[in-house]
């Protein structure tokens, strides 16, 4: 990567607290209490204090929801970028049902913010070595840059033959994106992910900076429920999932403090200013 210094990207998933359990259908969603907005505030408050500008992902269905929190975000001078309409798994959607997902979770975004969307992160990572049709679909739909490459493997498909993790470019039929994957970490020889979700949460900030500190490129995928432990809980979840949702969620946002702190942070949209891309990885999928 053609880049100079470490390249620091601060990314947050905006869904709400169940939109991650796949049992939780959307004619369930308008039953739940609301609590996107209780740690919001306080994020963007401390990155204004910061200086800092993320890229939040946005599902759509927030924006038709809740519109004033899209709004709250792009006031800030975020960028505002789209998370799907209803955090559908991808590599489980036709290329059609996906289209239609896009399209009403971008139409849906840029009515809010008056303005278009230029990058994506799929629903839990779901754009796997069997659905790379997506990138034809979301070129089709304007979409320029992709985050949503998870490149270990992992329980909903991940991607592990992306190789190292670092912005690539992309080439599927005649669509090129520009690819921000999950930055992944080295301990006792195996790739983990510790931007955000379980791991974020798992790991001592000490070992999330030491991880962190070693590569030259990192991103995060925060969620405003990493911070959140008065949420409700899924008690269905097997203990495993259980643990991996709910743990380590009172220390969360003290980690995320300090780790605004120790390093120096950028959103997608500046990253592409730093990054040159005709000198990154050129990654060929059919
Ligand atoms: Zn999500």
């Amino acid at each position: 990567m053609n880049t100079t210094g470490q390249l620091n990207i601060l990314t947050f998933d905006i869904e709400e607290w169940y939109h991650f359990d796949i049992f939780s259908t959307e004619d369930k969603w308008n039953n739940y209490p609301p609590r996107i907005d209780l740690y919001l505030p306080r994020v963007l408050d401390l990155l204004d204090k910061r200086q800092v500008k993320a890229t939040f992902f946005c599902l759509g269905w927030i924006a038709r929801t809740y519109p004033k929190i899209i709004r709250q975000i792009q006031q800030r001078g975020h960028e505002i970028a789209c998370h799907s309409d209803k955090h559908l798994f991808i590599r489980e959607m036709t290329p059609e049902s996906f289209h239609n997902d896009l399209r009403l979770a971008l139409d849906s975004i840029e009515n809010v913010t008056g303005q278009k969307v230029h990058s994506f992160r799929a629903p839990a990572f779901t754009i796997s070595e069997d659905a790379t049709w997506a990138f034809e679909v979301l070129a089709q739909n304007g979409i320029e840059n992709d985050c949503s490459i998870f490149p270990t493997a992992r329980s909903f498909g991940g991607f592990p033959s992306f190789g190292e993790a670092t912005p690539a470019l992309i080439k599927y039929k005649n669509c090129l994106m520009k690819e921000f994957p999950i930055s992944a970490g080295v301990i006792f020889g195996k790739q983990v992910v510790f931007g955000g979700g379980g791991y974020f949460r798992l790991f001592p900030y000490l070992l999330i900076k030491n991880l962190m500190s070693r590569l030259d490129y990192n991103i995060t995928y925060l969620h405003m429920r990493d911070f959140d432990y008065e949420q409700p809980r899924f008690k269905h979840l097997s203990a495993m999932r259980y643990f991996k949702s709910y743990y380590g969620i009172k220390q969360a946002y003290s980690k995320f403090e300090k780790m605004l702190d120790d390093f120096k942070w950028i959103n997608v949209e500046q990253a592409i200013q730093r990054i040159d891309f005709d000198t990154v990885r050129r990654i060929e999928l059919s």
